[in-house]
Formats: C-alpha cells, sequence, structure tokens
C-alpha cells in the first residue's frame, strides 16, 4: 500500500510547523525521515496516522483518505508514537490482547497474533510483567509489538531504536528491514548511521520543508558534485607532483594532506573523474601510485549544510 502526501501543510499559531510538503511512499520501501528538532517529522507522521487533522492536503493509505475514511486507514497503520505512552499497570500480555481487540482482530486469531509478536520483539522472558517494570527498551519492544499486531501494511515509527542498548538496536533494524520488504514503512531517527542502515530512502526536512530526497549516495553526491580524490604517489618530487597534479585539464584543485608523506587530495572539475588520468600521469613520470581512494562527503556533513539555517 502506498503512502501518498500532498500539499500537507500544519500551522500552530503562526508557526507552520509543516509546510505544503508532498512526498510517496511506495510498498516494499523504508523510507527514513530526518529533520533537526522542531522540523515537522511528528507533526507529518501524525497526519498520516490520522491522530492530527491538517488544514490543508491530501493524505491518502492505498485507496484510503486519512480525512474522509480514518477508520479504514487505521486499520492498515501500526504506529509507534513517539515517547510510545503505554498502558504501565497492565501485564504485557493483557495489554496485547486489549490493543488486538482495538485492531479488530477476530477472536480466534487473537491468541496466534499475541504469541507471534512476543516471539517476533523478543519478549518472552517479559510478557508477564507489568508494562512499568519494564526496562526502556523492553517497553519501546511493547511498543512495537502494538504496532505490528494486526499485521498492517503500513508502518509508522517515530524514534523505534530510542531507548534501545546496541544489541536491541541491532535487532529492532534487521527487525524492521525484514518486515519493510513486504510492507510500506516511514521511520524518524536522530541516529544518521541508523537510517543509512535500514532504508532505502533518505527525506531531511527542515521547518518544515523537504530538503532533500534520495538513497544516501544521491544525497552525499548532490552535496558533493565534485570528486574529491585522496592520492600518494611516492619517489616523485613533491613540489613536481603537486604541479603537475594541477596542470590536468580535469582537476580544478590540489593540496598537501597534512601529515600524510607524499599524500594529495585532489578535486576533479564538475562531472569530471581525474582517476585515469593520474594514473597515466604517475606512469609517464615513473612515480608509484601507492594509493588512490573517492573521498565520502558523510551523510552527517549533508544534514547539517541542509538544516543549518
Ligand atoms: P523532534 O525531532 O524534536 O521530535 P519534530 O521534527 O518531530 O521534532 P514536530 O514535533 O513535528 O517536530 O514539531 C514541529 C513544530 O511544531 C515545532 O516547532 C513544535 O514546537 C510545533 N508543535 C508541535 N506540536 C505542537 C502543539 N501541539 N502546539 C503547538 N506547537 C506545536
Amino acid at each position: 500500500m502506498d503512502i501518498i502526501v500532498e500539499n500537507l501543510t500544519k500551522t500552530y499559531g503562526s508557526q507552520k510547523a509543516v509546510d505544503d510538503i508532498s512526498f510517496r511512499v511506495k510498498t516494499g520501501e523504508v523510507l527514513g525521515f530526518l529533520g533537526p528538532n522542531g522540523a515537522g517529522k511528528t507533526t507529518t507522521m501524525k497526519a498520516i496516522t490520522t491522530f492530527l487533522v491538517p488544514e490543508s492536503g491530501n493524505i491518502s493509505i492505498g485507496n484510503f483518505s486519512t480525512s474522509r475514511d480514518p477508520e479504514e486507514v487505521k486499520k492498515h497503520i501500526g504506529y509507534l508514537p513517539e515517547n510510545n505512552p503505554l498502558y504501565t499497570e497492565m501485564p504485557v500480555i493483557d495489554y496485547l490482547a486489549y490493543t488486538a481487540e482495538l485492531y479488530g482482530i477476530p477472536k480466534d486469531k487473537v491468541r496466534e497474533r499475541i504469541l507471534e509478536m512476543v516471539k517476533v520483539c523478543g519478549l518472552e522472558g517479559e510478557k508477564h510483567k507489568n508494562i512499568g517494570e519494564l526496562s526502556k527498551g523492553y517497553q519501546q519492544r511493547v511498543g512495537l509489538a502494538q504496532a505490528l499486531i494486526h499485521d498492517p501494511e503500513v508502518l509508522i515509527l517515530d524514534e523505534p531504536t530510542s531507548g534501545l542498548d546496541p544489541n536491541q538496536i541491532i535487532e529492532i533494524r534487521e527487525l524492521i528491514k525484514r518486515i519493510g520488504k513486504e510492507k510500506t514503512v516511514i521511520l524518524s531517527s536522530h541516529i544518521l548511521a541508523e537510517v543509512e542502515a535500514t532504508c532505502d530512502r533518505i527525506m531531511i526536512i527542515n521547518k518544515g520543508k523537504i530538503v532533500a530526497d534520495g538513497t544516501s549516495n544521491d544525497l552525499r553526491k548532490g552535496a558533493q558534485g565534485k570528486e574529491i580524490l585522496q592520492i600518494t604517489v611516492e619517489d616523485g618530487d613533491k613540489n613536481e607532483v603537486f604541479n603537475s597534479l594541477k596542470k590536468l585539464e580535469c582537476v580544478e584543485l590540489v593540496d598537501f594532506i597534512d601529515g600524510k608523506e607524499n599524500s594529495y587530495e585532489v578535486q576533479s572539475t564538475q562531472n569530471k573523474s581525474s582517476r585515469r588520468e593520474i594514473f597515466k600521469l604517475c606512469v609517464d613520470k615513473g612515480w608509484t601510485l601507492t594509493e588512490m581512494a573517492v573521498f565520502e562527503t558523510k551523510l552527517e556533513d549533508v544534514f547539517r549544510e541542509l538544516t543549518m539555517n
């Protein structure tokens, strides 16, 4: 089931929390939703899950509209809200039974679904404890279990790994990846490495506007634009190497790399690669090229550049 968001706007007082955004997420896609605090991520997710009514815009989940068919939309969506509000006095099993009933799971299927969720979310040892007695990570797992219990086609997860320990983070990421192959998933996170590891596509939002949308490679390339190589050339005179590199037509900038003997950073002109030319130059001059690596722009740098103002 696709998620289609068209011209979504939500204003609080005079502030536009979400400002005329449109995007589509396809079945089988895991979309990572990034943005600084207050960017509008939770507001967008709440609108998709019908927990918030926007002033304008249309949202569809498959053929169902959040404004016209909110009850149908809810049946097809699993939602893990930020801060994961849970009934702390209830034992895990009872809570899952309660949510199963809310989602209208047929009575004869409830037990089977609860057992499945306990297994998938690793709650076997905790299932009889009251939710309030669980560690934060296990509470997060209960939140995931309730989001998945009706086997929804669409999953909206607001910071799903917050509060988890490193082992649990890896398990939950793998779970999301596995689930994401068949479902449509949007997850928000502040951990960029997590989004890179889990998501097929990344969308960055800043001040209510989408400022980037693509794979992590697209985003890094878009920010970089120009190829940057780090090379090490031995057996040549440093200044001659430097000047010869600079003279190559495809090269825009050359710099020595501090603290690394015989190493240079070479930036190519727009949309050009200098790799072959550098290799040829070294062969012609009798120098030895011992290292050539493409310098990758980090997603952190892209994020900072797009959200600093
Ligand atoms: P975070 O990463 O901190 O969770 P976010 O990207 O999820 O942030 P939102 O929670 O969507 O951001 O908030 C977007 C903006 O809307 C913020 O400036 C916030 O203060 C404002 N906002 C959100 N909910 C309300 C509300 N109920 N009343 C007033 N303003 C609100």
